[in-house]
């Protein structure tokens, strides 16, 4: 039996366009999971796979859709993958332009790297993803032990 993941899909404006090209291109593979978006990418995406697929099909593929990335869809996902809701990454964002919200942006990425969420920030890496055979394996990521830096003694003169 071939598992079921949970992907976060994330875009940038600017690489909203790169994502749904490779949705479309990836899609026969994707309808098989759970598809995770904030806002907009979500909707775009769903669109895009929508459209490849019969109807029957169509309506009833969906990609569960968060807030909007500048209003809170990033922190969102990032506490979906602090409690353990999230298998995978596929985040592209924009490195040409600063963002409004570019603190979520980097406390999303630092909450995949904590807890060792497969990441992807450009298509190549979301290529080698999909392409795994770990995509279809039960595959439990290892956690690091960060309990020595929790309750530290802060030291004052
Ligand atoms: P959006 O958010 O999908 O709602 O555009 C993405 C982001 O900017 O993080």
């Amino acid at each position: 039996m071939k598992e079921i993941k949970r992907i976060a899909l994330v875009a940038h404006d600017n690489r909203k366009k790169d994502l749904i090209a490779w949705a479309d291109w990836n899609q026969e593979v994707l309808v098989r999971h759970k598809l995770y978006s904030t806002g907009t990418t979500g909707r775009l995406v769903e669109e895009a796979i929508r459209k490849r697929l019969p109807l029957d099909a169509a309506a009833r593929f969906e990609v569960t859709k968060l807030k909007s990335g500048p209003l809170g869809g990033d922190q969102q996902l990032g506490a979906m993958i602090s409690d353990g809701e999230i298998d995978l990454l596929i985040f592209l964002w924009d490195p040409m332009q600063p963002q409004p919200h570019d603190v979520d942006v980097k406390a999303l990425l630092r909450i995949a790297v904590l807890y060792n969420i497969p990441t992807a920030c450009n298509r190549s890496t979301a290529d080698f993803m999909i392409s795994s055979p770990l995509l279809d394996d039960r595959y439990e990521p290892v956690l690091k032990d960060y309990s020595g830096y929790i309750g530290r003694p802060v030291l004052c003169d």
